[in-house]
């Protein structure tokens, strides 16, 4: 096991946590229809769902809500915000949004045409609905190693397959490919990082055929971090020098600040270009806010401003990535199968094979989802058959080949007791699995069905 340094910070308010009986989880889930989604957080005893907002903010994070300049237009925060994004991003202009769903929206309409293609290294849920919803086709580029949960030295599994993207232009055209969205790391692949050699040659295959490159910005702090540890010649580079050159080879980024900026609300999006600036600022208007905050109030910006310099604290970064390779060390020591290498922000159960007696159209990782919270109060997210929808055109499931439950660590919130606690429950389901059932859907809704979808035992 990893020998770990303590947390970086010292706890200065807490929030109780309860432990609910057998009984009362046992409801919960029948209530919830299978679907962790569904649960109420109350009932959570270590809540893993996701790391989405749910970041323990510091002293100074709160210190800075109280300066929240609340004017309607020019907020002071909003200059704050705009300084540190352009020293640690680099791109020309910024657009605050609520949220990183609100920046996928503008640069998904403004910049897509029916019949476009969008290519990335894997889907995101919310990513690709925008593209979809835009008429665009998304392509997924992403390197075949990506697709392989026991590949564990392969050390950037997000990287793009330069010889797929390729293809994809030569059959369709530059023309038909407004941008490629490329996420570091990639969420859905396990927390996957892109090397910065990639990155480069994705951007001089682009730009050679006039396609811009966007970054979903999402998780770039992690995916510095694993090119600080794992890439040549970055060794001795800053967390901040990394992630400045990251996007030195990019047009601009989508950015939930609910994740890598250390906030509970909140994301951006940058661009280079100055037309798509001004068109986007029309666009934040009619379905965000003032271009100066975007839905956000002024102290939220502060707030954001404040944990993007943070966040890039080596000590932050590095405790945040080793606390989670520790989780996959003890499950892994117990024969527990995970998506390797472990990801930046999750580890990600591989549900066919802790269940092989379920087929994947029986939904192994919604109902291990359920049974860990069943088992150990635990709630963590689905992230396969179901989370991948139908197909738009076909309405046939999307079968994809990583079929996971999600433990995602929410930044800052949990210490190394609780991810023992986390690593022994799983363990301890791991020798009971024959038990779980599988399950069928008996509520589907049409789009994003994880969110809301209920289930029953087959
Ligand atoms: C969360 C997330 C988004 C969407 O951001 P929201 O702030 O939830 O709207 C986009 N891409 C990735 C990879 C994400 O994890």
């Amino acid at each position: 096991m990893t020998k770990f340094m303590p947390e970086p910070f010292k706890i200065k308010s807490v929030e109780p946590m309860y432990f609910i009986s057998d009984e009362r989880r046992e409801a919960a889930i029948q209530e919830a229809g299978f679907n962790t989604f569904l649960l109420k957080s109350k009932d959570c005893y270590i809540d893993l769902l996701t790391d989405s907002g749910t970041s323990a903010m510091s002293d100074k994070q709160w210190a800075g809500l109280m300066v929240g300049d609340e004017a309607y237009a020019g907020s002071e925060n909003f200059y704050h915000l705009e300084e540190v994004v352009k020293e640690h991003f680099g791109f020309k202009h910024l657009i605050p949004t609520h949220q990183g769903r609100g920046a996928e929206n503008i640069l998904s309409t403004l910049t897509i045409k029916p019949g476009d293609y969008v290519p990335g290294n894997m889907y995101f849920t919310t990513t690709r609905f925008h593209q979809e919803r835009n008429g665009a086709t998304f392509v997924d580029v992403i390197c075949d190693e990506a697709h392989n949960p026991d590949l564990a030295d392969v050390p950037f599994k997000g990287n793009v397959d330069l010889a797929k993207l390729q293809k994809l232009i030569d059959e369709v055209g530059g023309d038909k490919i407004p941008y490629i969205c490329l996420a570091v790391t990639v969420n859905l692949a396990g927390g996957q990082p892109v090397s910065m050699a990639n990155i480069k040659a994705v951007s001089e295959l682009c730009h050679k055929h006039g396609i811009q490159v966007m970054y979903d910005a999402t998780r770039c702090v992690e995916n510095a971090y694993f090119i600080k540890e794992r890439e040549a010649g970055f060794e001795d580079k800053s967390i901040k020098e990394i992630l400045f050159e990251m996007f030195s080879y990019g047009d601009g980024c989508t950015m939930s600040g609910k994740k890598d900026c250390l906030t509970n609300n909140g994301g951006f999006l940058c661009v280079n270009d100055d037309e798509l600036f001004a068109e986007a600022k029309g666009m934040v208007v009619q379905f965000e806010g003032m271009p100066s905050y975007g839905g956000l109030a002024g102290r939220d910006m502060e707030a954001m401003a404040i944990g993007i310099k943070e966040s890039v604290e080596f000590d932050y970064i590095s405790h945040r990535v080793n606390q989670i390779r520790y989780l996959g060390e003890r499950l892994d020591a117990a024969g527990v199968p995970m998506v390797k290498p472990y990801g930046g922000h999750a580890i990600f159960l591989d549900a066919r094979a802790f269940l092989p007696h379920l087929d994947q159209q029986q939904l192994p990782a919604q109902a291990l989802a359920a049974a860990i919270y069943r088992t150990s109060g635990v709630r963590t997210m689905e992230r396969g058959i179901v989370s991948a929808g139908r197909d738009v055109k076909t309405g046939e499931n999307h079968v994809p080949k990583l079929e996971t439950v999600r433990l995602t660590i929410p930044r800052r919130v949990y210490t190394y007791a609780h991810m023992d606690y986390v690593a022994d429950a799983i363990i301890e389901l791991y020798k009971n699995r024959e038990s779980i059932k599988g399950l069928e859907f008996v509520f589907e809704p049409k789009v994003l069905r994880f969110f809301t979808g209920r289930f029953e035992e087959i």
